[in-house]
């Protein structure tokens, strides 16, 4: 029998609130100076007391209604002890035996629990060469940041939908304005647990790796991990439950410390905060939530697919990022919804828009003027600008912006319907092209391409190949 992989998340994810967890110091994630958003209640100075950030709960509260958690009828904060020199209180304030959600489901994986915390301070080690001695910094602006903590139930047997499920969080996330959940700034951090066995029902050891910066890395760290439990296992050795990292240049995990058990953390709840009875409150109630949520992406991808009758794989592609999927409801709405207009637009945005953005490797929806792109699409629907014409045309319209149609004119990729400048063209090509002419009237076919070609040249890409063949063989037979 082969291996079977066991993959459970952990993400933790900072919010977007204006001020911190539990004080009023901003929570600003783009300050670079260090120690600016910073009060005596997050440098944890004797004597101070927390106060809880209403905005961090409903967002929590909302996440878990989106994915049809339970809310908790009561909850409470603990700490969670533990000494770091970024955690100057010696215990983080999270949540344990009362999260504020249970259950759920996302993206097909079952969600144990999402609770609240504080993020900790940030340390920056200067190695011994930038002349600082190798000493350690610690910069307070993170320090009581509101995080989320999301636990997923040992589901996942693939890498695949790991990186799935991590994604559509991120899409989650920003979809509810909960935060930007950036992997690349340490807005979203996810652990993987993972664990490989061959006897069905019976879970393997789990080793937990973290430091993973990426999705592309997601999928690469879990696959590295099962390959390295199996070979260990396949060599009589044994996995160890402990805490690995993942090295970006090496592409491998390492060994970082084995785990400690959450009775090394001495959890008690949080004596300074006061309960909460979260059906007592009207805001929090599950009707006012519900109708508080946006339209959530596999709602997005639901009517995408009933209403325009989109492809799969292009409902995926624009479903995937909110900026892909504002724009295509805006390009929708300026085409009044024509679902034959709708779908030659959800073409160009995957296919040629698609393929100038990643070109590019950045997107950039925001300078694009959805009503301009519509205008595109109408342009191409009636015929008046060719395939051809209207590549060139959208780069155009990326590069420089403008109107399509003023653009198409003046790059000469109007396509021209009048058949009488069209035929005059065509003459002078047949008139220069004896050769190819006698060839056609000789029955080869390939002649024909030819003066189409020719023609379309002539046109400046202006006549339709179709019309033009048509009108070669007309004025041919007239001859
Ligand atoms: P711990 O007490 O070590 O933190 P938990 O039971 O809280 O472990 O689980 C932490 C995470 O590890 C969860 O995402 C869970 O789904 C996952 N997990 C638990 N057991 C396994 C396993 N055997 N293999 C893979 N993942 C696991
Ligand atoms: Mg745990």
């Amino acid at each position: 029998m082969e291996y079977r992989p066991t993959i459970g998340l952990e993400v933790h994810a900072e919010l977007k609130t204006r001020t911190k967890m539990f004080c009023d110091s901003a929570n600003d994630p783009d300050e670079a100076r260090p120690n600016i958003n910073i009060c005596p209640v997050c440098l944890a100075h004797p004597g101070t007391l927390p106060v809880i950030n209403r905005a961090a709960v409903l967002h929590i509260l909302r996440m878990g209604t989106a994915i049809g958690g339970k809310i908790a009828d009561f909850t409470e904060f603990d700490r969670k002890s533990y000494f770091y020199p970024d955690i100057p209180k010696g215990y983080q304030i999270s949540q344990y035996e009362y999260p504020l959600i249970t259950g759920g489901e996302l993206a097909g994986v079952a969600i144990t629990r999402i609770h609240l915390e504080e993020d900790t301070a940030r340390s920056i080690h200067l190695p011994a060469q930038a002349g600082a001695d190798g000493k350690s910094l610690v910069d307070f602006n993170r320090a009581g940041i509101p995080l989320m903590e999301l636990v997923t139930e040992p589901v996942i047997h693939d890498a695949a939908t790991a990186g799935r499920f991590a994604r559509e969080l991120q899409l989650l996330l920003r979809t509810l304005g909960a935060g930007e959940a950036n992997l690349e700034k340490g807005e979203m951090r996810i652990e993987a647990n993972i664990s490989v066995s061959k006897e069905e029902g019976v879970f393997g050891t789990k080793v937990e790796v973290k430091n993973i910066n990426s999705f592309r890395s997601v999928e690469r760290a879990i696959a590295f991990e099962i390959n390295r439990q199996i070979e260990l296992i396949e060599s009589g050795g044994n996995v160890v439950q402990a805490t690995r990292g993942w090295d970006e240049t090496k592409q491998s995990t390492f060994h970082q410390r084995f785990k400690e058990g959450s009775a090394d953390y001495r959890y008690f709840p949080e004596p300074d905060l006061p309960k909460l009875y979260l059906s007592d409150i009207p805001e929090f109630a599950h009707d006012a939530l519900r109708a508080s949520l946006p339209e959530l992406p596999w709602e997005r991808r639901a009517r995408y697919a009933e209403r325009y009758a989109l492809k799969e794989n292009d409902v995926a592609y624009i479903g995937a990022t909110a900026e892909r999927a504002e724009f295509f409801d805006a390009v929708t709405e300026a085409l009044d919804n024509s679902k034959e207009l709708v779908a030659l637009a959800a073409n160009y945005i995957v296919s040629d828009l698609g393929g100038i953005y990643a070109k590019k490797d950045s997107e950039d929806y925001a300078s694009l003027d959805p009503k301009m792109f519509a205008k595109l699409i109408r342009l191409v629907s009636a015929g008046d600008v060719s395939s051809r014409g209207a590549k060139d045309t959208l780069m155009h319209l990326v590069e420089k912006g403008g109107d399509p149609r003023v653009i198409a004119q003046e790059q000469g990729l109007m396509q021209v319907h009048d058949t009488t400048v069209l035929t005059e063209a065509i003459r002078v090509v047949l008139a220069e092209e004896n050769k190819a002419v006698e060839e056609y009237r000789a029955g080869k076919e390939a002649a024909l391409q030819y003066l189409v070609g020719k023609s379309m040249k002539a046109t400046r890409g202006a006549g339709n190949p179709t019309v033009l063949k048509e009108l070669i063989v007309k004025e041919l037979s007239l001859k």
